[in-house]
């Protein structure tokens, strides 16, 4: 008793402590260690946290610290101002710095220069800013230069970073420090940046200042703390920027967790021949392969390899102009791969020959490479089959499953160009060369190719829309090209022939000019690029599946389907597809479903020659007449579920009676007037004419007001039992022709939008009458259910009474998105752009469930079901079976499968695996 009377007493003292120890905003790394380490991304950020563990790993790392995303949160909340505690700690923090890195700001003969990097939890390639070489002015540069007897280095790494600090801090357009740089290179009669001696960098600095004074009415700052306190606020206000807004929108990147800020001593690739900066993989991101990959320049820095300006060498070659340093990279990034488990993107800088780490991160990749890299590691023992589960994001399936070119029509076209392959995939679209007419066009529906000198990161929301992206300038480690895998898009870049006028808007390109809205296709494997439409052909993997391919031929094929095999051993949930078509049905039990959640069987009535008799029988005026037409629907209907049934090789089959409403299969009321009012003027007379005055009248008694409220679903059912009747005799007279070749089948009768109790029992009479009478006549039983679908939100408020009458419960969860919210699908593109920019909707809540609102009436239905019927079945059939985190949502509440789109089954395979094995980590 006392005891724990003293544990109370120290368990206080400690929140008391804990109370009045002030919160900790900057953290150190240097010197062999760092007070964060690689869990702390929320804290540090993605780079900050990286930088950490790298230091305490003893790799090569500057020095610095990092101010942590509560400071820029604190920031925000302050009314965009550091506070004034969180500015001590850094300045503190900033002597400590000094002391380690044996420099200091403004020393007038060592000074310390420090880069200040932007770093979010999640990396957002480009995004964000960055400014390199913080701590000159006009007294440091010459520290510098007498220190490093190289004055050309001091007054380009000065130039540098006014031009950062002015774009950055100042807001002053980057292009008014390019035209001064030009003026001076043109002057000077050179071409590159490099080629630029001491004295025309002093000339640059110069005109840089006048520009400064002129754009931003002041000085440029010569205090380091001042440019330093400056610096750091503006990486927090970039975390603002249109550009990282529209990124975190597509990525769906949180808008409140901030960046934090990195303060990192320099080192210095462009101190001469002997230095140099690069960026690099450890595999290759667009494929997979094994293989070092990456991108240098000598004597460069910073971002020049990234932004595409000078087309840089390959990695390999750093092999012979520094054979250490390379050797020393290679063992490094092998050891990183080795401690992350994962592909790794990092940045590095040689300074005369030594090697320094700058970042590291999980490499962003395609697809494809994905799912190459996923199954390598597990070959590698690198990683178990379970983490490989882990690591491929479900939607980058759908990559795999994109056409390619027909290789026979690729071959007939002559090659017009060649550019490096970035991303790869077939893209075939019209060109464009801004990233505001791509948006423009393809809100058109017409497929664009975006064509660049080079893409910036404003550019994303043009790549975003685009078929495929093409540049001129920069290498596989340029912007085009890491946002182009990260979106699977294909992507060739550096291909230097382009000749792109973007005022006139044309490209020239192996001798042709196109003008925007010319057609081009290119090769993202290879970097082949043609002019033309080139027609595609289904991916290999789904050629495998349609019995095109045999697996064998196919190492992709192999890989994907080793990946989900593994992700079926850990999923829960049951995956179904909707399909309506025997081969529909075949590729869907190809891609893995097993059962099918939802078969409309009014697609069927639009088959060929079907909808003659479809009309018949809804314009029948008495039951004889329609049943008669009914009669000559049920071996059609009959037929087309023997086909689904045998295409799921005994898996269940879910078949849902008529659900819209009978207007749907008429023509459209205008039409019929016009085409009334043609044959009077005309004065035809006779059948043709009273057939369509016939139709017209019938389809305005049809009329309704809210169609989508109206006389649709079970409602048909109850006003027209005959149609219940032959569809169940169909479904029944099918199964047992099944049964009596000796295949087995499951039929599930599905009732739509039921929403009282009354009308399921209304409907499952006439199902259970019909059904006894066939297996009487046909001397066979077969096993069938009847259930219900939960999409009136009525429904599932009832779902313990409906669950009396009801065998399964399958949730649509389209329509109980349109009933729950009052949204109509069809109209909701109106307005959900407005609500989406106002962040009242995150995301349109027919492609991803809302859990908090329609996923509460999934959850209570489901129980109240399972109250009534503890092994009621329960599924879900709407859009978001095929979505990831609805799929979370679903594994969560316990339904028993998801049955979503066929090409979605895999992506739902591995997201339910996904959903599992994390709900196992985290109990
Ligand atoms: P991003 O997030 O856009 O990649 P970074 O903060 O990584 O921006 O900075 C971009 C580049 O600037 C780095 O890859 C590196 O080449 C250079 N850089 C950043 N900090 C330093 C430093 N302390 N010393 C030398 N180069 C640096
Ligand atoms: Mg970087
Ligand atoms: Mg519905």
């Amino acid at each position: 008793m006392a005891k724990k009377k003293a544990a109370k007493k120290t368990a206080a003292k400690k929140t008391a402590a804990k109370k009045t120890t002030a919160k900790k905003f900057v953290y150190f790394f240097g010197g062999g260690k760092a007070d964060g380490d690689r869990t702390m991304r929320d804290t540090l950020g993605g780079k900050g946290a990286n930088l950490a563990e790298m230091t305490n790993a003893g790799l090569p790392v500057p020095p610095g610290f990092t101010i942590s995303t509560d400071a820029c949160r604190l920031y925000y909340e302050k009314g965009t101002k550091t506070a004034p505690n969180v500015d001590a700690e850094m300045l503190a923090h900033l002597k400590t710095l000094e002391k380690v890195a044996k420099k200091s700001f403004g020393s007038k003969t060592d000074p310390l220069l420090v880069s200040v990097r932007s770093g979010a939890k999640f990396s957002m390639p480009g995004m964000m800013d960055t400014i390199l070489n913080l701590g000159l002015n006009d007294t440091t540069v010459e520290a510098l230069k007498a220190k490093t007897g190289n004055g050309r280095f001091a007054y380009d790494s000065y130039r540098r970073f006014i031009q950062m600090f002015g774009n950055v801090v100042l807001e002053i357009p980057k292009d008014v420090f390019e035209h001064e740089l030009e003026a001076v290179k043109k002057a000077k009669g050179v071409k590159e940046d490099p080629q630029l001696d001491e004295a025309a960098l002093r000339e640059v600095v110069d005109r840089y200042k006048q520009a400064v004074r002129k754009h931003a009415k002041q000085d440029f700052p010569q205090d380091p703390i001042e440019q330093l306190r400056g610096s750091r606020d503006a990486v927090f206000r970039s975390w603002q920027n249109p550009r990282a807004k529209e990124y975190r929108r597509i990525y769906e990147i949180p808008d409140n967790i901030g960046t934090a800020v990195n303060v990192q001593s320099m080192v210095f690739g462009n101190t001469g021949d002997r230095s140099g900066t690069g960026v690099g993989f450890t595999r290759n991101p667009a494929t997979g392969a094994k293989e070092f990959y990456g991108e240098f320049l000598i004597n460069a820095q910073g971002e020049d390899v990234v932004a595409g300006i000078r087309t840089p060498r390959q990695i390999a070659e750093l092999e012979q102009v520094m054979p250490k340093a390379y050797k020393q990279l290679r063992t490094i990034t092998t050891r990183l791969e080795k401690h992350y488990k994962d592909i790794q993107d990092f940045e590095f800088t040689i300074q005369d020959e030594e090697l320094f780490m700058l970042q590291t991160r999980s490499g962003k990749r395609t697809g494809y490479a994905a799912v190459v890299i996923a199954t390598d590691l597990v070959s590698e023992k690198l990683v178990t089959p379970k983490e490989a589960v882990l690591m491929v994001e479900p939607e980058a399936l759908t990559q795999l499953l994109a056409p390619i070119f027909d290789p026979k029509e690729w071959k007939k076209m002559p090659v017009a160009t060649k550019g490096l392959p970035a991303s790869p995939g077939a893209a075939s679209g019209q060109v464009v060369f801004t990233a505001d007419h791509a948006v423009e066009w393809a809100r058109d529906g017409k497929k664009v190719m975006l064509v660049r000198k080079e893409t910036v990161p404003d550019d994303i929301h043009g790549m975003y829309v685009a078929q495929g992206i093409l540049t001129a300038t920069g290498g596989m480690t340029s912007h085009a090209a890491v946002v182009g895998r990260q979106m699977g898009k294909p992507s060739v870049v550096g291909a230097g022939a382009l000749q792109i006028d973007e005022r006139a808007r044309t490209v020239q390109v192996g001798g042709q000019t196109l003008k925007e809205g010319d057609w081009l296709s290119f090769d993202g494997l290879t970097g082949e690029v043609k002019t033309g439409q080139v027609a595609t052909k289904p991916s290999e993997i789904l050629q495998v599946v349609n019995g095109e391919m045999k697996e064998h031929q196919s190492d992709i094929f192999s890989r994907f389907n080793l990946l989900l095999s593994w992700a079926d051993k850990h999923r829960r949930l049951a995956i179904r597809a909707n399909a309506d078509q025997p081969d529909q049905a075949e590729i869907a039990y190809g891609f893995g479903a097993r059962g099918i959640g939802l078969c409309r069987t009014e697609h069927m009535f639009f088959g060929e020659g079907r909808i003659p008799i479809v009309q018949e029988m809804i314009l029948a005026d008495n039951e004889k007449d329609r049943r008669a037409a009914l009669a000559k629907l049920l071996p059609l209907q009959r037929g087309d579920f023997y086909g689904v049934f045998k295409a799921m090789h005994g898996s269940p089959v879910t078949i849902r009676t008529i659900d819209p409403p009978l207007h749907e299969f008429l023509p459209k009321r205008e039409d019929l007037m016009v085409d009334v009012a043609k044959l009077e003027t005309a004065g035809k007379k006779g059948a043709e004419l009273d057939e369509k005055k016939r139709l017209l009248h019938r389809v305005e008694q049809l009329h309704e007001f809210n169609p989508m409220l109206g006389h649709r679903g079970v409602r048909l059912g109850i006003t027209y039992p005959e149609i219940t009747e032959m569809q169940s005799r169909a479904i029944i007279e099918a199964a047992c022709q099944l049964t009596k070749e000796g295949i087995k089948c499951v039929p599930e009768i599905m009732i739509p939008l039921v929403g009282d109790v009354r009308e399921l029992r209304d409907q499952k009479a006439v199902v259970v009458r019909i059904a006894d009478e066939v297996m009487k006549e046909q001397g066979v039983k077969v096993k069938y259910l009847v259930g219900t679908m939960i999409e009136v939100p009525r429904g599932a408020i009832t779902a313990n009474e409906i669950a009396a009458e009801a065998e399964f419960f399958s949730f649509g969860t389209n329509d109980l998105t349109q009933l729950t919210y009052g949204f109509s699908r069809d109209d909701i593109g109106k307005f959900l752009g407005s609500y989406q920019d106002r962040r009242i909707l995150e995301r349109d809540p027919f492609a991803s469930l809302d859990t908090t609102g329609v996923g509460q009436l999934v959850e209570m239905g489901t129980k109240r079901g399972r109250a009534t019927k503890p092994d009621l079945k329960v599924g879900i059939c709407g859009e978001h079976g095929g979505d990831p985190s609805s799929i979370h949502f679903f594994d969560k509440v316990g339904l028993d499968y998801v049955s979503c789109s066929p090409y979605r089954v895999p992506v739902a395979r591995l997201a339910a695996a996904q959903s599992a094995l994390k709900a196992t980590a985290f109990s």
